[in-house]
């Protein structure tokens, strides 16, 4: 066997594109190998945003709309991404409680969010890939991987062939549940926190009477089970809205709420004339994230190290850096090292436990909230009106905007007993005195 490639990037995600793309620029000899056999098909669900201007993972994004294309400009990066595709603003954000009252967020001078669609994004960033000179396998499932001291091997399946390609260095970019990670050992230590189906069904022809917007709809009237799940548009066809739901196991509870939802909710009149077109599923896995994210010759990156998700932006940036890491590495340098330093100072998640908790309070929040907790909440915000985001660069993230909820339904003065010390429990993240509050999620 002859060693060929510099690089072999194990999943063609966000990540593991963007390093195929930056590695090719960067005149490394690169093999992008992928389970799917069509790499613009976005089979598993992800919920594709742009946030704008929202800090998160050490980035903030802005968008610049022209002749029909966008360019994602990563800002402390430096880099910009050319995105072709239908682009959706969205001025709003929804949170619907069981008897159907509204907490509305809006920003009037730019929108708070765009959706895009996760193919096209996929398809632009294989034409880049192309573009550079990147070698691409598809239809192949890698399996493991081999260590030596001058090369690293993986072992790869296509279709009943398994075979062993060989590189200097491996990108490991398989995403969620990374295979790849169980198989090399990487999972000893990161115990799995939270572990749930997800289903997204796309429906053509529904009716949303509000502004585009993302939205949350809690309660049992609302799902016919515990739960909540997402409403937003969908990017590509008219009039189609997408509706997902992130839940505990057993799966087919996820469908039933979905269901319940579309057809017997108060809300069942938005897809009185849809149709179901399109679907996706997943398992979600969140476990606590590697620290140090390689082995030997071997780098892992996206969601394959992290704490649940870096979400796409931050997919993006770790196959960028693990580009520049893995040309380090071939000069003779500790490119690994570099990139174990922006991993953890921009991924706040990783070396600090409270980042994590913070990451998913928002969960934790509503799964310690009665129905009749809900309604009063949003019955008090649907009252005092939309809350009006300002600003330029958002102060609120990821890791704290459950926090600045909690702040936001304590400032009302009717919030009082026992409601008050639920919100002040999960704000404060311990458990309660009682034990209704448990620690986890
Ligand atoms: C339900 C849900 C909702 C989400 N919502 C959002 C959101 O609102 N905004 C946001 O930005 N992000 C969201 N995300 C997260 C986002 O999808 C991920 O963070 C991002 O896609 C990670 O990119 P990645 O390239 O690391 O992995 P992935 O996107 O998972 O890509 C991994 C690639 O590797 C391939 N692969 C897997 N195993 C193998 C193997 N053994 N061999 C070869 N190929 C393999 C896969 O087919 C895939 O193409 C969400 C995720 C989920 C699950």
């Amino acid at each position: 066997m002859h060693k060929k490639y510099n690089v072999i990037i194990a999943g063609a995600g966000p990540a593991g594109l963007m390093a195929a793309i930056r590695a090719a620029q960067k005149g490394l000899k690169v093999l992008l190998v992928e389970k799917k056999a069509t790499l613009s098909e976005a089979l598993r669900t992800t919920g594709p945003f742009f946030r704008i201007k929202n800090p998160i993972h050490g980035e903030y994004l802005t968008l610049d709309k022209k002749n029909g294309k966008a360019t994602v400009h990563f800002h402390n990066s430096n880099f910009d991404l050319d995105y072709k595709g239908p682009l959706i603003d969205m001025h709003n954000a929804y949170f619907f409680s069981n008897a159907g009252y509204r907490l509305n967020t809006t920003r009037k001078d730019r929108p708070l969010s765009c959706v895009y669609s996760m193919s096209a994004l996929l398809g632009n960033l294989q034409d880049a890939a192309e573009e550079a000179g990147v070698e691409c396998m598809t239809g192949t499932i890698a399996l493991t991987a081999e260590n030596a001291e001058k090369h690293i091997r993986l072992q790869v399946r296509r279709g009943n062939t398994v075979s062993w390609l060989e590189t200097d260095y491996i990108i490991a970019a398989d995403g969620l549940n990374s295979r790849l990670a169980e198989t090399m050992g990487m999972n000893k230590n990161r115990p799995v926190i939270l572990q749930g189906p997800c289903f997204e069904i796309v429906f053509e022809g529904a009716d949303f009477p509000y502004p585009p917007g993302i939205s949350f709809v809690f309660g049992k009237d609302m799902l016919g089970g515990s739960g909540f799940l997402f409403v937003y548009p969908y990017a590509g066809g008219e009039n189609r809205l997408c509706v997902m739901v992130n839940n505990r196991f057993p799966a087919d509870q996820s469908l039933k709420l979905i269901n319940h939802f579309t057809q017997k909710s108060k809300f069942s009149s938005w897809f009185k004339k849809a149709t179901p077109v399109h679907h996706t599923s997943a398992i979600v896995t969140i476990r606590s994230p590697m620290v140090t994210p390689s082995i030997g010759r071997m780098l892992f990156i996206g969601d394959a190290a992290a704490y649940g998700e870096t979400l796409v932006p931050g997919a993006i940036r770790c196959g960028y850096y693990a580009a520049e890491a893995v040309q380090e590495e071939l000069s003779g340098n500790n490119g690994f090292k570099k990139y174990e330093e922006f991993w953890s100072s921009n991924f706040e998640y990783v070396t600090n436990p409270q980042k994590q908790k913070d990451y998913t309070k928002i969960l934790r929040l509503f799964r310690s909230l009665e129905d009749e907790d809900v309604d009063f909440l949003f019955k008090l915000s649907e009252e005092k009106g939309p809350i009006e985001e300002k600003g330029d660069v958002l102060a609120s993230n990821e890791f704290t905007k459950a926090n600045a909820l909690i702040d936001y339904f304590l400032a009302f003065p009717q919030v009082q007993g026992a409601l008050r010390t639920k919100l002040q429990t999960v704000r404060g993240n311990g458990p309660s005195p009682d034990g209704t509050i448990k620690d986890d999620l």
